[in-house]
């Protein structure tokens, strides 16, 4: 499966989309790979808040449009317990 990606500048409906992933709990949020703190996502791109030197200008399309994470709460809606899936591997990003 090819994974699609976006680019900033992010628009209003990405940025939120982005965030609520981030904050979701469900899913590994993009972290800093300098000091290991979660990205923000702003219409500028990703920011690193914790050292406020990192910047990141893609995403995965999923994330932006709100896919995953309303594919996720359909799971949830049909009864399945995320805590007792086993955790997905981590992918290595491109
Ligand atoms: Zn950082």
């Amino acid at each position: 499966m090819a994974i699609k990606h976006v680019y900033a500048p992010f628009t209003p409906t990405q940025v939120k989309n982005l965030n609520d992933f981030q904050r979701s709990g469900y899913f590994h949020p993009f972290t800093c790979p300098d000091c290991s703190a979660s990205l923000t996502a702003m219409e500028m791109g990703w920011r690193c808040l914790g050292c406020g030197e990192y910047t990141q200008d893609w995403a995965h399309k999923m994330m932006a449009d709100g896919s995953a994470l309303a594919a996720y709460r359909k799971l949830q809606s049909y009864g399945w317990d995320p805590a007792a899936a086993p955790a997905a591997p981590e992918s290595a990003d491109e």
